[in-house]
């Protein structure tokens, strides 16, 4: 401030001197200095603004110009006669000549005079006019000093403006500042308070949990001594649970045989005779058509028998009395009437399939006219309900929570399935996607490896499965598959048998145990028989060599299963496909059931009684003890 102040104090000096010079020295006047003429008789013009030295000079000259009383001015031309002796002068009468002279000679010396007095005043009016040039020269560089002095003095002015703005503007910018910290040091404040009180809080919840520490450290030590007498406890437990290991396994051993022997017990080839109901829109057969005697035991006993009447209605229409019936007994392991539900039928073939766990190969057959509920009875009824849903799924979710359950004993489990179809004489695979679907190259079944007992089919998917859904979704492939095989030929399904069959492998790792066999589950092509008094068209002759070729394998079927039964040396698996492809699941080691499905109709008794009558035989059988598959 004191530099910005200080060029103002500088030009106030100035200023001052300024002034003292001008009040001092006056600008002199511009004077003109007039020649004088002769004529001229009056005072020579004076500036009026003269400074007082000047003035003084001129007031003087001026004293000097004022006409002498003594010497009148008079009109050229008339002499005046000179004034003496302060007397007014008298007019000069012409012929006074030498008075006019004189006073012509008194006049110039008066001019002369006052030529001198002014030259005087112009020399001094002159040397005046070069002292006030010399005055206005050191004025005039005075002048410019002063000017520079203000110019810089302006600048100084400037720059302090600037400085200035620049300094407002900073304690603008300084202000805003020190309320914005004003603002965070309220904040910072508030914080504080919160954090004060916050580490209060905390304070008390330290010592609340160094409280709490110390209990538990009471505890804990109290904790030590109990873990330790566990511990102890834990290693007699492991002790004893691995005498218990040892114990479920003899014990699972023995529920293995106990439960081989059971199933022998009840015979390593079963039959069921299932009778279906009678389906809306059907005949109602007669009373006494089919009756289900009780056993022994009553009605609680599980029925096992079955009686058909058939009426012999040549004999009657020759004799002309009513038609005698002839009633046909048979007798199976199990009998499932019409009513009986697939949760029924299936609990009583649960048992069987876990064999198949077990390491036996389990074969479940369904035979019987087309029509008479095979499919129905393997794989379901239609619609997806659960209720219907057949002995496949069924068999498969039990095998696979019953796996489950044997991995807590340290078994595991893989599954893999495979479905074919045998139409006459050729296998087709019913799983083929993409290309293949539904037209099915044709496959083989052939033997896994040199030596190998175990036989595959060679162009057919084997998938592994391991929940419901995946075999849901392969049934689901099968249907499919064999719908679009319909469209060619007319319901093939029925005339072709369906080998659904799952390997099962499984293995105790600690104990180094494997077992494994195969469940095949086959719904046989209807097993009617042509009627011999039909024509013989081209369709009737196609159907005739579908029938001999279903007729062929089923009495292969049978043969083979006589063949075992009587122990022969040899079987004939090879006269089939079908029994070709299950020689594994058949024979020796294996439980065989067949289920005998029945139409509840009269008009097809016929059927009925030739299937219950192949089934029959069948039952008959006995194969020799069953080996697990243990390697
Ligand atoms: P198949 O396979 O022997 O030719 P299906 O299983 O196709 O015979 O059965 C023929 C018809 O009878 C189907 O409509 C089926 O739903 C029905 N059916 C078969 N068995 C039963 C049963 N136990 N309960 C109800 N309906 C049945
Ligand atoms: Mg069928």
């Amino acid at each position: 401030m004191e530099d910005a102040l200080e060029p103002e104090k500088k030009r106030t000096r100035g200023l001052d001197t300024v002034t003292k010079i001008a009040t001092s020295h006056p600008r002199p006047p511009a004077l003109t200095v007039r020649p004088q003429t002769q004529s001229q008789t009056t005072a020579p013009k004076v500036p009026k603004k003269t400074g007082p030295r000047c003035s003084t000079a001129i007031g003087t000259v001026l004293k000097k110009q004022k006409p002498d009383p003594a010497v009148p001015a008079q009109k050229p031309g008339a002499a005046a006669p000179p004034t003496l002796g302060g007397k007014k002068p008298t007019k000069r009468p012409a012929w006074d000549l030498k008075g006019q002279l004189c006073d012509l000679n008194a006049e110039l010396k008066c001019c002369r005079e006052r030529t001198q007095t002014l030259n005087q005043e112009n020399q001094q009016l002159q040397d005046q006019l070069k002292e006030a040039q010399q005055q206005a020269r050191v004025l005039g560089a005075e002048c410019r000093t002063l000017e520079g002095e203000l110019a810089r003095v302006q600048a100084q002015a400037e720059q302090g403006q600037q400085e200035l703005g620049n300094l407002r503007a900073r304690v603008l910018e300084l202000e805003e500042q020190l309320g914005t910290q004003q603002g965070l040091v309220q904040e910072l404040q508030k914080e504080q308070v919160g954090l004060q009180e916050e580490r209060r809080g905390l304070a008390a919840r330290l010592e609340e949990q160094e409280r709490r520490l110390q209990a538990s450290e009471v505890a804990l030590s109290g904790s030590q001594a109990e873990v330790a007498s566990l511990r102890q406890e834990a290693a007699t437990q492991a002790t004893l649970l691995v005498a218990q290991g040892e114990r479920l396994h003899g014990l699972e051993m023995e529920r293995r045989r106990l439960h081989n022997q059971l199933q022998e017990l009840k015979g390593n080839i079963r039959v069921f005779c299932r009778v279906r109901p009678v389906l809306p829109g059907e005949p109602t057969p007669s009373p006494g058509f089919l009756l289900f005697p009780s056993g022994p035991g009553g009605s609680s006993d599980t029925p096992t028998r079955l009686s058909i009447s058939r009426s012999d209605e040549r004999r009657g229409t020759l004799s002309g009395t009513p038609a005698p019936t002839t009633r046909h007994d048979f007798s199976f392991d199990r009998v499932f009437p019409p009513g009986s539900g697939q949760d029924q039928v299936f609990e009583e073939i649960a048992m069987l399939v876990q064999s198949a766990l077990d390491g036996y190969p389990v074969c479940i057959f369904a035979y019987g006219q087309t029509g008479s509920g095979k499919t129905f009875t393997m794989e379901g009824g239609p619609g997806g309900d659960p209720q219907v849903e057949g002995l496949i799924p069924r068999a498969l979710r039990h095998l696979f929570s019953v796996a489950q359950e044997l991995g807590g004993q340290g078994w595991t489990y893989s599954f893999v399935a495979s479905y074919v179809e045998i139409y006459n004489e050729t296998v087709r695979d019913l799983l083929a996607t993409g290309t293949r679907k539904g037209q099915g190259s044709e496959c083989e079944i052939r033997r896994a490896g040199p030596g190998s007992e175990e036989l595959t089919v060679t162009n057919a998917r084997y998938v592994p499965v391991s929940c419901e859904k995946e075999v849901e979704a392969l049934l689901q492939l099968a249907r499919q598959n064999r719908a679009v095989a319909r469209t060619s030929q007319n319901e093939r399904s029925s005339r072709s048998h369906s080998v659904f069959q799952l390997q099962i492998s499984g293995e105790h790792a600690g104990r180094g145990l494997q077992c494994a066999a195969p469940l095949s589950l086959v719904d046989l092509a209807g097993s009617e028989r042509l009627d011999p008094g039909l024509a013989l068209g081209p369709g009737e002759r196609e159907r005739l060599r579908e029938t001999q070729a279903i007729n062929s394998s089923l009495s292969t079927l049978g043969l083979v299963i006589m063949a075992l039964s009587n122990k022969e040396s040899h079987v004939p698996y090879r006269n089939s496909k079908l029994t070709y492809l299950l020689q594994n699941s058949l024979g020796g080691s294996a439980k065989m059931l067949m289920f005998v499905n029945i139409s509840p109709l009269e008009e097809n008794v016929s059927e009925s009684l030739n299937s219950l009558r192949f089934a029959s035989k069948v039952n008959q059988c006995v194969i020799g003890t069953a080996q697990a598959n243990r390697k």
